[in-house]
């Protein structure tokens, strides 16, 4: 953050001065009190287990020379200090009124916020490595996408930084509103619309109207990047002011993807596109079709900022990716894991195994465990996705819980049934597997969030 005086923090946040001088600078904003160092504010935020304003004494004595609070306080300790103490009804309103008005008063800064239900995370890191080649920019780190996390990266801003890459998370309408609200975008990124969050929301409907409310917080000057393959965010770009702006690899995008192949000896994807009746071939270093659909968002942002082919290419292969999505791990015994363990859903676990088939290996093995949130159409789309593995030739599959037992369903007939195994739990699956696997072998693993599947390629790097 850039120093700001108690009197700015004043008039961004709305707060009233109950005690302590207003002259004082501040150097960070934090609410966690153990972050606190000295000329710190600390933003006593309440949330699901924790009351932030329990820990008002531990942030003074770590060196706080501020605090926004709700309440008045009766800590001596806190008396006998020189700390200022602002007082605002709502503390988190707070920090996210506090952080809008603090990005308004950049006026050159450019945020480009990035939702959908699938590749927010990569998307923005894309976002981020390839405009860095040209320009300053700060991201969202790890997934801080949520209405304190979003404000928390805000407050990140100074001077220096010409664009900020957001990522926007959700699981209730209204929500994706307030972060926009808050973050005031240029440019909107819909990755996707697909079935997450389905029990919260109920219906594809409701997932698509929560993603769209990114887009309609955008005026006439600001640009919507949408994906065109997606029945949703197509729609959501022909009802609204904004430049659109499609990539997608079905014909009418404004940047298409024409083919794609994944070089598994150089670990590189090339890709190429169109883009204003022009060709264009890049590569970077992430396996799955999915993350095309992600690449592609960047590209397309990039050509409207005026970066060049060279510029793009080289921040496409600098980009650093979150862990868990599809990296490549090598254990001492020969055998290789592909740990794709962060999330699932039915697209992307068929990226996945796309993948497992085209690199070469003695087996190829695939660890599936459940797709969450896909409501009704669950059961159908589990066994959809074992039929469409055993075709594609996998050599042994191994599904974990009662969920994912659907894709052995699936996958029976279509595959030797003696290579088809359904376990209860990770832990079985962790047994079965330091038993089972060998020098040569390739094991995807993939499963949705809930199922914590970097439990097994932890255990098995361990020794190996
Ligand atoms: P979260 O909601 O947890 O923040 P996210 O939207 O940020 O997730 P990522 O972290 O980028 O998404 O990717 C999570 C998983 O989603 C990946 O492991 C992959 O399985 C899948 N995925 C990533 N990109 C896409 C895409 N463009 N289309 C479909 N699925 C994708
Ligand atoms: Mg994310």
């Amino acid at each position: 953050m850039q120093n700001l005086k108690i009197k700015e923090i004043i008039n961004f946040s709305k707060a009233e001065l109950i005690r302590g001088s207003d002259d004082l600078i501040i150097e960070e904003i934090v609410i966690d009190s153990r972050e606190v160092e000295s000329d710190y504010l600390f933003v006593a935020i309440i949330g699901e287990n924790q009351d932030g304003h329990q820990y008002l004494e531990d942030a003074v004595k770590n060196g706080a020379s501020a605090l926004i609070v709700d309440r008045e306080l009766e800590s001596d300790f806190i008396a006998e200090s020189n700390v200022a103490v602002l007082k605002v009804e709502d503390t988190t309103k707070a920090l996210q009124t506090l952080a809008h008005n603090y990005r308004m008063s950049f006026k050159d800064l450019k945020v480009i916020a990035v939702t959908g239900s699938a590749g927010k995370t990569t998307t923005k890191d894309l976002i981020y490595s390839v405009l860095s080649q040209k320009y300053n920019c700060l991201k969202t780190e790890g997934n801080y996408n949520n209405h304190i996390g979003l404000p928390l990266t805000l407050l990140r801003l100074t001077g220096a930084v010409e664009i900020a890459v957001v990522e926007l998370g959700m699981s209730n309408l209204g929500e994706i509103d307030l972060l926009s609200k808050t973050a005031v975008p240029d440019f909107g990124v819909v990755t996707n619309v697909a079935a997450a969050h389905l029990k919260q929301l109920g219906s594809l409907e409701n997932i698509a109207k929560a993603k769209k409310e990114l887009i309609d917080n955008l005026t006439e000057s600001d640009t919507a990047v949408l994906n065109y393959d997606n029945f949703y965010t197509k729609k959501m770009g022909e009802e609204i002011t904004a430049d659109v702006f499609y990539f997608g690899f079905e014909s009418g995008s404004d940047l298409q993807a024409l083919s794609y192949r994944y070089d598994s000896s150089a670990e590189m994807m090339n890709f190429s596109l169109s883009y204003q009746n022009k060709k264009f071939n890049f590569k970077f270093n992430k396996a799955g079709k999915h993350n095309i659909y992600n690449a592609m968002a960047a590209v397309l942002i990039a050509f409207r900022l005026n970066l060049n082919t060279s510029e793009i290419q080289e921040g496409l292969l600098k980009a650093e990716f979150s862990s868990l999505r599809m990296e490549f791990i090598k254990l001492n015994n020969g055998v290789e894991i592909i740990n794709d363990s962060y999330n699932a859903n039915p697209f992307a676990v068929k990226a996945a195994v796309d993948v497992l088939i085209d690199k070469k290996a003695e087996r190829k093995i695939a660890v599936l465990a459940s797709m969450l949130e896909l409501g009704k159409s669950s059961i159908e789309k589990h066994q959809e996705i074992g039929k469409y593995a055993a075709a594609k030739g996998l050599d042994v599959l191994i599904t974990i819980g009662q969920e994912a037992a659907e894709i052995a369903v699936g996958a029976e007939g279509v595959m030797d049934s003696n290579n088809i195994f359904s376990l209860d739990n990770n832990n079985q699956c962790i047994n079965f597997l330091k038993q089972e696997m060998k020098n040569g072998d390739l094991i995807l693993i993939k499963g949705s969030r809930a199922n914590r599947l970097e439990e097994i390629v932890a255990e098995l790097q361990v020794e190996n």
